[in-house]
């Protein structure tokens, strides 16, 4: 990079993030950044599709949320939860929207209830952005799309 070349206002900064492959489960590590190039899952070569949440297992956590170089938003829900089954179109929505440079995940706490008292979930969904590995703004409860824009803005807001 010379030094006359100025930052652009949205530099493409790498942003990995390791994920489980949705099809055969194999490890990647990934850069965000390049969703739009579509990525491949090195093992089976179908598609690492990151324009919508991505289920995550809670012994993934550690590495694929907490060592994130990219925001993710946790969703920590369960399937008998209507006000999670109402949430999960605006986080379908919130991932599209996202793609690139948020990550969006979904645990389901029944699962994995372990990783649900770490972060002292009491009620679902609850909603946790982390921005490099931490906690940085979250919200309780079914919201609507602009609280979850808002979430982010905080989280700006707080670093
Ligand atoms: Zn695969």
């Amino acid at each position: 990079m010379s030094a006359e070349s100025t930052a652009a206002t949205e530099p493409t900064r790498a942003a990995h993030v390791t994920l489980r492959c949705a099809f055969c489960r194999t490890l990647n590590r990934i850069d965000l950044g390049r969703a739009d190039q579509k990525p491949r899952c090195a093992h089976c070569s179908r598609p690492m599709l990151l324009d919508r949440p991505v289920r995550l297992e809670g012994d993934d956590f550690e590495r694929s949320v907490v060592g994130a170089e990219a925001p993710v938003l946790v969703d920590f829900y369960a399937d008998w939860c209507g006000p999670c089954k109402m949430m999960a179109p605006v986080l379908d929505e919130f991932a599209r929207r996202h793609a690139g440079s948020i990550l969006v995940a979904k645990l389901d706490t029944d699962r994995w209830p372990d990783v649900a008292s770490r972060f002292g979930i009491r009620g679902i969904p609850t909603l946790i952005l982390f921005v490099d590995g931490a906690e940085a703004a979250r919200e309780t409860g079914a919201v609507p799309a602009g609280r979850l824009e808002e979430l982010l803005s905080r989280a700006e807001g707080s670093t």
